[in-house]
């Protein structure tokens, strides 16, 4: 949660003309820029209408409404994320960071907190209550009583005050305490405000950044045509800002190409509608793939989805993108992504063009990997082009509305716009936790976004009364498979004994088995299955318990994941189709239920591709006595 980023995207800001630059001269005056402050990365967005009400809102709260037109006073404001419990940005005017607007999330609320520079333009204008600090020396976390400073009456208990010194220079933040006590949460040196930038706008900031910008097209103009040649292409497009710059940045050099867009069946409706009108404003063919209600009809086999068990992109994204693009492209096929390197650890890694690990026969181009959401930002605004509404109503990434991966903060804007749709999956998520013993406050305070509960989430588990240990425990307790693994060393014999709960009947298991490669017999009457693979042997009784015998214990582990994989496969199968997709015999037939022909050569792709193997071996499976040596 806290990582810290090591590398940061590289932004100036003009002094005169009071905008942000993507390289340090300015297309529109000529002049040099200066460093803009603000925390690595630096993937600056600009602040849009609903940003700016939250903003508002903040700062009247905490400081009256003087306090918002001395700290914002141009409409060139860019937001910058910082690691943080919650949603949280650093709000940068003039190129300066003047605080951090974060969402509470014990008390639902937005709040600011100014920083030096905001604090310093607070006291110089009187827009917010300060108090002179009377001690030599101040620190972090220190508490200060009446007599340690004086001036000013202070705010309510829990809102903050600048301090300054004797020299009226700002030297932190406290927050007022009852009985007239203040705590320090932050401090500094003495720091006078700096001159007020001119009132700018983002026209100005375009204008700023034209050469730039236009250097950036024709490099990544440059590298699509270079990687695309006339191979078969399409644009991968989600209907967000990154996707809608990379589609702008192909049809320049392509002309035209299919968009494919991907539903996974919790996309917010306002994406979906600016997908379609995307796709008829440039005339292009929309191929839409479409995961359906795979999501509902996998909730209550998976559970909600979280940060460390993301069935979901498996189910929801992965399957029907490898579908369509198997309808659609016979052959090997490139895709044009609007990846960008800030955006995650995981993509700061990835290689411009890469070959899809996930879907067969497709080639990855990302010409935007090295842009900033800046870049982005104001190559949409220099091209007029519309943009996924969202981002004006508070979003700043656009995806599944139920993702694990939202702050609380996002939630809370997706109950007030679509309190339909969230009744639905809280309605849902709740029956779920009630069937499992989960108390509903996993839910209801998010902490179902992580089967693991981080650091983070515990502290504001128990700040809001709940035992998170107890919700760690029941969320332990509900295995499906118990497997223990025992080694004999005077039979030299490595062996697991385990039982599944519920286990699938025999015919089915029979089928899913069949893809290990092994041999399967089921003996009806003695209601018992049997099966010879390279690994090993297993049995299995109708009544769930097993057993797996192997050489060695590299062997045995190997047998009893495949096993018990198979097993899960047969209990949870959902008829997602991936199996079926990947199976490089077409040995695989998916209706109500999934039918293995003879033709299968046991090469496992198809356990290696099922996200119910994937996942329901990840959280259902408890296997002990991994430590057998191998
Ligand atoms: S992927 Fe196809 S061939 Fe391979 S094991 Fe599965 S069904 Fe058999
Ligand atoms: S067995 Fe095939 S159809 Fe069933 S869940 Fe697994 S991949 Fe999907
Ligand atoms: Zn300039």
């Amino acid at each position: 949660m806290t990582t810290a980023w090591k590398t940061s995207a590289r932004v100036y800001w003009c002094p005169d003309c009071n905008v942000p630059l993507l390289a340090p001269k300015c297309s529109l005056c000529n002049g040099l820029g200066v460093k803009a402050h603000g925390s690595p990365p630096k993937d600056f967005r600009p602040a849009l209408d609903y940003d700016f009400k939250v903003l508002r809102e903040a700062i009247e709260r905490e400081f009256g409404s003087k306090a918002y037109e001395v700290l914002v006073s141009s409409e060139v404001v860019l937001f910058n994320k910082i690691p943080y419990v919650d949603q949280a940005n650093e709000v940068i005017v003039d190129g300066w960071v003047m605080g951090n607007l974060y969402y509470s999330p014990d008390k639902g609320v937005w709040r600011f907190r100014p920083s030096y520079e905001g604090a310093a333009r607070l006291v110089a204008e009187e827009a917010a209550p300060y108090v002179e600090v009377l001690r030599s020396e101040v620190r972090l976390w220190d508490e200060l009583s009446r007599s340690e400073f004086k001036g000013g009456s202070l705010p309510n208990s829990g809102k903050y005050v600048i301090l300054i010194d004797s020299k009226s220079m700002a030297i932190g933040v406290a927050v007022s305490l009852d009985g007239g006590k203040l705590k320090v949460v932050k401090v500094w040196e003495a720091q006078r405000p700096h001159v007020k930038g001119k009132r700018s706008n983002w026209e100005v900031a375009v204008k700023a950044n034209e050469h730039h910008l236009e250097a950036e097209e024709r490099r990544a103009e440059a590298l699509i045509t270079r990687a695309i040649k006339s191979r078969d292409v399409f644009v991968s497009y989600s209907g967000g800002k990154d996707s809608l710059a990379t589609l702008l940045l192909a049809l320049k050099c392509l002309g035209d190409a299919p968009l494919l867009f991907n539903d996974t069946g919790i996309e917010a409706p306002a994406t979906v509608e600016h997908v379609w009108r995307v796709a008829d404003r440039f005339g292009l063919e929309l191929v839409y793939a479409s995961a359906g209600d795979a999501f509902w009809k996998s909730l209550p086999v998976y559970g909600p989805p979280a940060r460390d068990y993301r069935w979901c992109c498996k189910v929801c994204k992965l399957v029907p993108i490898a579908k369509a693009v198997k309808e659609r492209f016979q052959e090997e096929v490139y895709t044009i992504l609007g990846q960008r390197k800030y955006e995650s650890f995981a993509r700061l890694k990835a290689p411009t063009i890469e070959r899809s690990r996930w879907i067969p026969n497709l080639v990855s181009v990302s010409p935007i990997r090295d842009w900033s959401a800046l870049h982005v930002w104001l190559y949409l605004m220099r091209a007029r082009v519309e943009f996924n509404p969202l981002y004006k109503e508070g979003f700043d990434r656009i995806g599944c509305w139920l993702c694990p991966a939202c702050e609380l903060a996002e939630f809370e804007r997706v109950k007030e716009l679509y309190p339909d749709l969230w009744s639905k999956w809280e309605e849902s998520a709740l029956s779920w936790c009630r069937e499992r013993g989960l108390p509903p406050e996993w839910f209801k305070l998010g902490l179902w976004r992580w089967r693991k509960l981080p650091r983070e989430a515990k502290k504001f588990a128990s700040k809001m009364g709940v035992d998170a240990s107890k919700i760690e425990e029941r969320l332990a307790s509900l295995k499906d498979v118990e497997v223990l693994l025992t080694v004999r060393p005077c039979e030299d014999l490595y062996e697991a004994q385990g039982s599944m709960r519920a286990p699938p009947d025999l015919t089915k298991a029979a089928t899913m088995l069949k893809c290990t490669g092994g041999v399967v017999a089921v003996n009806e009457k003695l209601g018992l299955l049997t099966l010879k693979m390279d690994e090993g042997v297993a049995s299995l009784n109708r009544n769930g318990s097993f057993s797996i015998r192997a050489e060695d214990a590299y062997e045995l582990k190997r047998a009893v994941e495949v096993f018990v994989k198979s097993l899960l496969r047969a209990k949870y199968c959902n008829s997602c189709g991936s199996c079926k997709n990947w199976c490089p015999t077409g040995s695989i037939v998916v209706e109500q239920e999934v039918e293995v022909r003879d033709s299968c050569l046991g090469c496992r792709t198809c356990i290696l591709t099922c996200p119910v193997a994937t996942y329901m071996y990840k959280f259902s499976t408890n296997v002990i006595g991994d430590e057998v040596e191998e």
